[in-house]
């Protein structure tokens, strides 16, 4: 009998291809808007102002200070724009750090909002939005963070740096990994899942020696919108939840912090959720799926321990009182020793037992 699920549906209209940026201003059209203010990160400001002169009188203007983690000071100097400029919709295009900022911005001034993702991380297609105040890194989930249309356009994708491909397919995989045992997945969420676990797979280790490899980056694309939208539709745990501590409150690295943690997260739960993780096992191989990532990992040169993005060994203890501090639901009981230990493998970068 097939496991009882609810489908939540899919208010997101996706677009996929190459050279799919040339569809954007229709996108934006088709919504009923006339002045997009395009948004991205310094980095990325020549792409966007590229882009708002394709659209001519309908830009409304470029906003290019996006900057990870959401800073809500950043923001409320895009809504002065936003408003000043009298924009009507934003078009956010670049990575995470880009997709966070409409998104903060959707959420304070109810505009629409389309996605252009240029990296792995998966934020697109989700309600969630995190944001920093204070030195300090919260979450939420409401449907009006969730963006209109997102328009991937593979040829965005080939000037993103080896490392940054590396580490941003891990941080989609962990999205992906945590959908497997989540209590709300779909056979949706799952299906994709798997076909994403197989397409990283084989896309990676092209990529690694072949950045603009098409083919390659058209694969590595679809698998991280299946892995977004499994993000944004099913409930995240133990992984997620020390990702976020390590980037909030000790300022690591989001994409190489996911990859360094996901092996050993991975291995934490894998225990306790029977077979669902074997998707992930039988992808990667080593008769595991958290020794199979780590391999995986380690063969794509992904960075493999907290020590090498700045965490310090001391810093290991506070990290587990933080994470035992109110933790996610986890398949896995959540003890503060067995986060310590997670941690200090983490940091070590050894094989999960
Ligand atoms: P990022 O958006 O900060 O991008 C990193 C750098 O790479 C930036 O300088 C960017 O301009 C550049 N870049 C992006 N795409 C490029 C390309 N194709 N070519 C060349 N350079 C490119 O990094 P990220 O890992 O995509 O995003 C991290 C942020 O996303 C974090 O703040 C994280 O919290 C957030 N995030 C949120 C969700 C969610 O659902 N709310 C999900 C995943 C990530």
């Amino acid at each position: 009998m097939t496991r009882p699920f609810v489908f939540p549906g899919l208010t997101t209209r996706v677009v996929f291809g190459h050279g799919t940026l040339e569809k954007v201003p229709d996108e934006v059209a088709r919504l009923g808007h006339s002045r997009a203010l395009v948004l991205s990160t310094p980095h990325q400001e020549a792409e966007a102002q590229a882009l708002a002169a394709a659209f001519g009188p309908r830009a409304a203007g470029v906003f290019a200070g996006a900057t990870m983690h959401t800073p809500v000071e950043v923001t409320d100097l895009a809504i002065t724009a936003f408003r000043s400029l009298n924009a009507d919709c934003v078009v956010s295009l670049g990575g995470g750090s880009t997709t966070g900022l409409g998104k903060a911005i959707a959420l304070r001034t109810g505009a629409d909002q389309v996605v252009i993702p240029t990296t792995y991380a998966g934020s697109e297609m989700t309600d969630i939005l995190g944001e920093t105040a204070g030195g300090e890194k919260t979450t939420r989930r409401d449907p009006a963070i969730r963006p209109e249309v997102v328009v991937y356009d593979v040829d965005l994708t080939l000037t993103l740096p080896v490392a940054l491909t590396v580490t941003s397919a891990l941080n989609a995989i962990a999205h992906a990994m945590e959908g497997f045992y989540a209590p709300d997945r779909n056979p949706v969420t799952e299906a994709l899942s798997r076909d994403a676990m197989v397409a990283f797979r084989d896309a990676l280790p092209v990529l690694i020696h072949d950045a603009k490899n098409a083919d390659a980056r058209a694969k590595a694309l679809f698998a991280a919108w299946g892995c977004s939208l499994t993000l944004g539709q099913v409930t995240m745990a133990l992984h997620h939840k020390l990702a976020h501590v390590l980037g909030g409150s000790f300022g690591l690295p989001h994409a190489e912090t996911h990859a360094v943690l996901l092996p050993h997260t991975t291995a934490y739960n894998e225990p306790a959720v029977g077979d669902l993780l074997k998707p992930i096992a039988d992808t990667f191989g080593e008769g595991s799926a958290g020794k199979g990532l780590w391999h995986f990992a380690r063969s794509m040169n992904a960075p493999l321990r907290l020590a090498d993005l700045g965490l310090t060994e001391p810093d290991l203890d506070r990290a587990a009182d933080l994470a035992a501090k109110n933790p996610y639901a986890n398949p896995r009981p959540v003890t503060r020793d067995g986060i310590r230990q997670l941690l200090q493998q983490a940091f070590d970068g050894q094989c999960p037992a």
